[in-house]
């Protein structure tokens, strides 16, 4: 990261329309308590929709996992409940606001663990005239 990414850390949150929540699993040990917490995620959250699931790594992920996309509107009822009904199920929780790379680290939220990502797979915002050079 460049000095750039933390002096814009002031960041009107009022843009964002989504988050994701993903649910991380063990294959072999928790798929069942993350299809229970699916189920009941959609039971109570309508407007929340759930992805495919992911058992081979994905993207930036390290562990299985399916991703919960849900409206900001829904964030004050949801997290709070995801907060006591995650059954020992890590979560990460961030914002959509364009650039992946910021939103699965800085902008991020971890519940149960902090699980590594591979982070080089992710896009940064290209809106942001970008600092050039540099690996
Ligand atoms: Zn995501």
């Amino acid at each position: 990261m460049s000095a750039n990414d933390v002096s814009a850390a002031h960041r009107d949150p009022h843009g964002i329309a989504l988050y994701h929540a993903h649910v991380y699993y063990d294959p072999g040990k928790t798929r069942g308590l993350a299809a229970q917490l699916r189920e009941r995620v959609a039971a109570q959250f309508p407007p929340a929709k759930p992805g495919r699931w992911h058992d081979e790594l994905v993207g930036p992920h390290t562990q299985s996992m399916y991703q919960i996309e849900f409206p900001a509107a829904m964030l004050a009822s949801f997290v709070p409940w995801l907060m006591l009904n995650r059954d020992g199920l890590t979560v990460l929780l961030h914002p959509e606001t364009g650039d992946d790379y910021l939103d699965h680290t800085a902008h991020a939220a971890w519940f149960g663990a902090v699980l590594p990502l591979r982070v080089e797979v992710l896009q940064k915002r290209s809106a942001v005239p970008a600092s050039r050079g540099g690996p």
